[in-house]
């Protein structure tokens, strides 16, 4: 039975470990000490690492992982990843050895050039693309992109766990209320969120039935999402990714 625990690191973000019996991968490990106190710990051997795209908050620690476990790494072809020994890509799949688990490979650019997503076991590790209740920032590709790619994500079943890479659930809370004040959803959501963020809980995973219901990064052609967008620019915009453009600029303020 593959269980996946999140191992915090640095200030907010999360590095996903799925471990079954003594072995354990990791996704994005942005540092090794989590990691390699966590395989100490629970006397686990690493069996493989991936990664989602090139931010050193999610693959600072692969150096160091891979100096002392010899291990299969994948991430995205066309980004610099150390110690890459399975560049992947749209249509490819992570078969993690000795855990009995197989991801087939997104490419989600938008945030970085390259950024790749790994669904399978109905769950979804997506890096810095797709947030609880918001998304990453464009760095390296466009509105367009960014927005086909998360779409591409929601295009996946409702029961789909999302991990993403942080724990920004709460400000993505406050923000999407602002930008779709009638959904009622959001409320219930801010309160679970704060729940869980009082007892020192993640807030994660969140399913995509959730994300495609309250994350207004999704809703782009939401009639209230659509409004708030207008205002915020001050002028009428209908084109999907026009409207994704401004909340996302609107969030880089909020
Ligand atoms: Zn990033």
């Amino acid at each position: 039975m593959l269980e996946i625990v999140p191992l915090p690191a640095f200030q907010d973000n999360y590095i996903w470990t799925l471990r079954s019996g003594k072995l354990a991968a990791v996704v994005d490990p942005g540092e090794a000490r989590p990691v390699l106190d966590y395989l100490a710990k629970e006397g686990l051997s690493l069996a493989s690492i991936l990664a989602t795209h090139h931010h050193p908050d999610h693959v600072g620690g692969i150096a160091e992982l891979v100096a002392r476990h010899k291990v299969p790494v994948f991430g995205p072809k066309g980004e610099p990843i150390p110690a890459l020994t399975h560049p992947v890509g749209e249509g490819d799949r992570a078969d993690i050895p000795g855990l009995d688990a197989s991801f087939s490979v997104l490419d989600i650019p938008g945030h970085t050039r390259a950024h790749v997503a790994y669904y399978g076991l109905g769950s979804l590790f997506c890096g810095d693309t797709l947030f609880a209740c918001g998304c990453g920032r464009v760095f390296e590709g466009t509105a367009a992109q960014m927005l086909e790619s998360l779409s591409k994500l929601a295009a996946l079943p409702d029961e789909t766990k999302v991990y993403c890479g942080h724990e920004y659930t709460l400000a993505n809370i406050r923000f999407a209320r602002a930008v779709d004040p009638g959904n009622a959803l959001l409320a219930s959501r801010e309160e679970r969120a704060q729940r869980l963020r009082d007892a020192g809980r993640p807030t994660l995973p969140s399913t995509l039935g959730e994300e495609r219901a309250t994350n207004p990064f999704l809703r782009c052609a939401e009639p209230a999402v659509v409004d708030s967008a207008n205002k915020y620019l001050g002028s009428r915009v209908a084109d999907p990714v026009r409207v994704f453009a401004a909340i996302r600029e609107w969030k880089n303020k909020f």
